[in-house]
């Protein structure tokens, strides 16, 4: 079976555009990709730029063979349970484009949630009789997505983001100069290498239960990196880390904002509470 449809996803002299993307999106559904036809679709357009009209368009015409080429061993992968965004090196957050590396976590759009509020708090303000710009830090930072986006959306604050994994930090870096967001990175265990007093701390740290881990689907359990992941035997390592500090680094009247579990509200306002 495994060596049949291994065969089956070769290149073809003469296949068109139409059929190689419906062998791709057999192939996926036949390995247990859940939305198959948009993945086959999405590395169509990676591979050779086509938009989706002028696919539309051309579909009939012979796929290059080089191009197929290039095409199947993406699909290969991702039949192989390798995230979309693992293989075109980007995921959108926001609406700016990340590049996600293999040492962060892939921006997830429940995050956004965090960041909306966050924004929302940020513009809230009145900026009025403030002679200092307000002070924002993103505490486990990865891709550095959040931070970037606070900066973006709110380019009068000074943000500072940190991470404990240097190569999540040079990526966290990289975005931030491509998207031109000006921010302090850190590399710090949660706080022990930051200083200063925020207005507003931010932080999706890791939150799945140790236990949980193996139970993930392929493309996060093997493609993730764990340390963004694992949040130790109950899951509340990091938030209890964080809590605990936290009031040494926030202004009165400051606010702590966390991304948690779906399970995790009642821990979460009970350490808060404590
Ligand atoms: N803060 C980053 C994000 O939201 C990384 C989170 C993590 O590694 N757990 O994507």
């Amino acid at each position: 079976m495994h060596e049949q449809e291994q065969r089956e996803i070769t290149a073809v002299q003469n296949r068109s555009f139409w059929e190689t993307q419906k062998a791709a999106q057999e192939l996926l559904s036949a390995r247990g990709i859940d939305d198959a036809a948009v993945d086959a679709w999405y590395l169509i357009e990676y591979v050779t730029g086509m938009d989706r009209t002028k696919f539309l368009l051309e579909r009939q015409r012979p796929m290059e063979l080089s191009a197929q080429e290039a095409y199947l061993a993406l699909v290969r992968r991702r039949a192989a349970h390798v995230p979309l965004q693992r293989l075109t090196g980007e995921q959108e957050f926001m609406g700016f484009k990340f590049r996600v590396r293999e040492d962060v976590l892939i921006p997830r759009q429940d995050t956004e949630i965090l960041v909306e509020e966050a924004v929302r708090y940020l513009r809230e303000q009145p900026s009025g009789n403030r002679k200092e710009p307000r002070k924002v830090l993103d505490l486990c930072t990865g891709s550095g997505c959040i931070a970037i986006c606070l900066k973006k959306m709110c380019p009068d604050i000074e943000a500072a983001a940190s991470d404990l994994s240097k190569a999540a930090l040079t990526a966290a870096e990289e975005n931030g100069e491509r998207l031109g967001a000006d921010i302090t990175w850190i590399e710090s265990d949660i706080f022990e290498n930051i200083d200063g007093i925020y207005d507003l701390i931010v932080s999706n740290p890791p939150y799945i239960r140790t236990d949980v881990i193996r139970e993930l689907s392929d493309e996060v359990r093997l493609f993730e990196p764990r340390m963004a992941l694992d949040g130790h035997a109950d899951g509340l390592y990091f938030y209890r880390r964080i809590i605990g500090e936290a009031k040494n680094f926030l202004k009165a009247g400051g606010k702590l904002m966390f991304e948690i579990g779906y399970d995790q509200g009642e821990d979460v306002a009970r350490l808060l509470a404590q």
